[in-house]
């Protein structure tokens, strides 16, 4: 079959990174002359099953008990079967955490080809050609998968949405024999402190890196300017491992790729590692006392000077063009 599969987990909703998994999906399964079909994972997955079948022209749902939270094991067996039901050329998922941990067993038990962190995806004779970022951004790699089905993870918030159809896709609901697998058990969910929505889906990232200082240095400075801004505080690995803000805020080649209109880099030198998670980033503006730090090369704006100086005049200068109420 040359359908193209994409699968979208229920908790995410139809955001943008599952818009632009539909996008990558839809131009795949054109030029592959097949079809876009989708399955719809976990608890609320009908309602989303809807909205994704504006976009594509078959929807599975797999809502069933076992399947209400992620699970690794009994969603790896769920999706086995409807990859081996439907029998797909491409199965393409997402840049979260669940995908990434999924493709390449996915991958296996169907006896494909894997590969993550595409941010393009074609078909070329029977192989497809998944092209992805290496050496921190320096380099392009292109990969060729030869063996069908080819399981990607894509930096799906790159991708161009699909155009909706003008009828929508079937919507059917998946018969699925899942035995709950119990080699793996979840004991503990945490929620995000400050319940922060997703950095992936951030328009505006105020990102701060070791020279920050401490942890006090993000609540006193970046976090005021964030509120602002609308948005969302993110940080370097340096910050990170210093313990000062959650690791969950890392963005880099071992963190979150993020694809913000706006990203201020405060007192971050700018490694390839940290550019990495930034290359598709639209604007890269940053505050650094060294002239010569590498992010000022990869900035369209750069102020040099200590943040404890600027942000706070920044900050001034915001509240004054945003009026009052601020
Ligand atoms: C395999 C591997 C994976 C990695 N993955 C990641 C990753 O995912 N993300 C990531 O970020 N890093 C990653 N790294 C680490 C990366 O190489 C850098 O060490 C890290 O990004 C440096 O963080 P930083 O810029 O905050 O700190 P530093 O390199 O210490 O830079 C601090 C900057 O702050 C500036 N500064 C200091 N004081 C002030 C002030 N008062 N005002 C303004 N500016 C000031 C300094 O001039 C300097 O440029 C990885 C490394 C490896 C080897």
């Amino acid at each position: 079959m040359n359908d193209v599969l994409i699968i979208l987990f229920a908790a995410n909703g139809f955001d943008k990174g599952a818009q632009g998994l539909a996008g990558a999906g839809r131009r795949l399964a054109g030029e592959s002359g097949g079809s876009l079909r989708a399955v719809v994972l976990g608890e609320g997955a009908e309602t989303l099953a809807q909205e994704v079948a504006r976009v594509a022209d078959a929807v599975v749902v797999a809502d069933q008990a076992e399947l209400s939270e992620y699970q690794p094991e009994t969603y790896l067996n769920a999706l086995a079967q409807v990859c081996r039901e439907s029998k797909p050329r491409a199965v393409l998922l997402g840049n979260d955490t669940y995908s990434q941990e999924l493709t390449p067993r996915l991958a296996h038990r169907l006896g494909g080809s894997a590969a993550g962190d595409g941010v393009e995806v074609r078909v070329d004779g029977d192989a497809l050609r998944v092209g992805r970022q290496v050496y921190g951004g320096k380099a392009h790699a292109v990969l060729e998968l030869k063996k069908s089905p080819a399981v990607v993870w894509l930096r799906a918030r790159s991708f161009a949405p699909a155009a909706p159809r003008e009828t929508s896709g079937d919507v059917t609901r998946a018969a699925l024999d899942i035995q709950a697998d119990t080699r793996t058990r979840v004991v503990e969910r945490r929620r995000e402190a400050g319940g922060e929505s997703r950095l992936e889906e951030a328009r505006v990232i105020v990102s701060g890196g070791r020279g920050i200082g401490g942890p006090e240095g993000f609540e006193t400075e970046l976090r005021p300017l964030a509120e602002l801004l609308g948005a969302q505080l993110a940080a370097s690995r340096a910050a990170c491992d210093a313990g000062w803000v959650p690791p969950t805020w890392q963005v880099g080649q071992t963190g979150k790729k993020v694809t913000p209109e706006l990203y201020l880099a405060v007192a971050i030198t700018g490694a390839s590692q940290h550019m990495a998670g930034i290359s598709e980033a639209k604007t890269i503006a940053a505050i650094n006392t060294d002239p010569d730090a590498p992010i000022f090369k990869h900035s369209r704006f750069g102020i040099v000077e200590d943040y404890r100086k600027v942000v706070p005049l920044l900050r001034e200068k915001l509240k004054r063009v945003l009026g009052a109420g601020f």
